[in-house]
């Protein structure tokens, strides 16, 4: 039997299903879920009015992680098949305030998958080479091969959220970058790479009780930058900035997502299943083996 969404009559795999005269409908929650995450192109993703602290997309923590288990097994034989293929490739843009969590997404996210397959980029302050260059430059040259998933750890969203909120450029420079990027991700996608962008949204309490929790553990203490509460002090600016940036940006071929993330668990749940939703649909093949092993045996 399909699984359908009675609300917009795509298959779970997202692919549109044919009247199927009478057949039983199952609503999916999946994919439910994932059209109250997306932010639809051409709207605002009104991110005063979502809940970072809503648990979403399981009945309990405990059915959420064992749901996260499934997914990231499936993940990876996803992932397994994407290589094999060698011909499309998938990236994944993971960008939050400090403290969202893009670190942890990764690691749990994405235990599953070899990592002869997958590259994870963070990009950090540029240096004086990349800034001797455009601002893609250095985000191009990071873009997955055939075969591969790659995941930015932040990414050129930076160059129109930081560089806007700390006055690295202009007005009119940050401002013309949609443009850009919205270009720039057409071309990724024509050429053959999904492109998934997801926003971890943090609210500032729990910002405020993360930073304070690397201060004190000393485990965590490496990860906390003086500069950190300087961006603190400036959320309402970077929430305006990803306000903006979000819904400039947010297209048919490459959409936003918004993941509530004041929640570790509700938080690796949504991403993985984004994650795997976009696998799914692009339902990569393993290669035809040689015609010539038809009848062969290993002696
Ligand atoms: P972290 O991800 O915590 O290691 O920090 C990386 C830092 O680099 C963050 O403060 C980012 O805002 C900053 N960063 C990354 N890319 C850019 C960029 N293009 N322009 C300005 N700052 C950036
Ligand atoms: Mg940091």
């Amino acid at each position: 039997m399909t699984r359908v969404c009675v609300s917009c009559e795509r298959a779970e795999n997202g692919s549109p299903v044919r009247s199927v005269g009478g057949g039983t409908r199952l609503v999916t929650k999946t994919h439910d879920l994932l059209k109250e995450l997306r932010v639809e192109p051409g709207s605002a993703p009104d991110l005063d009015r979502r809940d970072p602290d809503v648990r979403i997309g399981a009945p309990s923590k405990q059915e959420g992680l064992a749901r996260l288990q499934e997914l990231v097994e499936r993940l990876g034989a996803l992932q397994y098949r994407l290589a094999a293929e060698a011909t499309r490739s998938v990236l994944l843009v993971l960008q939050g305030m400090d403290a969202s969590g893009k670190d942890g997404t990764i690691r749990h996210v994405l235990t599953g998958v070899n990592p002869q397959g997958c590259r994870v980029v963070s990009f950090d302050v540029p240096t004086t080479t990349e800034l001797a260059h455009d601002y893609l430059w250095r985000v191009h040259a990071q873009c997955p091969a055939r075969g591969e998933l790659a995941v930015f750890n932040r990414s050129h969203y930076e160059d129109v959220v930081a560089a806007r909120v700390r006055g690295l450029v202009a007005d009119g420079v940050w401002r013309r970058r949609y443009e850009h990027i919205r270009g720039f991700e057409r071309l990724l996608v024509d050429e053959g790479t999904t492109v998934i962008k997801i926003f971890l949204h943090l609210s500032r309490e729990e910002q405020g009780k993360r930073l304070q929790e690397r201060l004190d553990n000393p485990e965590k203490r490496w990860k906390f930058r003086v500069g950190d509460l300087d961006d603190r002090k400036r959320w309402d600016d970077y929430a305006n900035a990803y306000e903006d940036a979000i819904r400039e940006t947010s297209t048919e071929w490459a959409p936003w997502y918004v993941v509530p993330a004041d929640h570790n668990w509700v938080r690796n749940l949504a991403v993985a299943e984004i994650l795997v939703d976009a696998f799914e649909r692009l339902d990569p093949q393993l290669p035809e083996p040689d015609p010539g092993l038809e009848g062969l045996e290993v002696i």
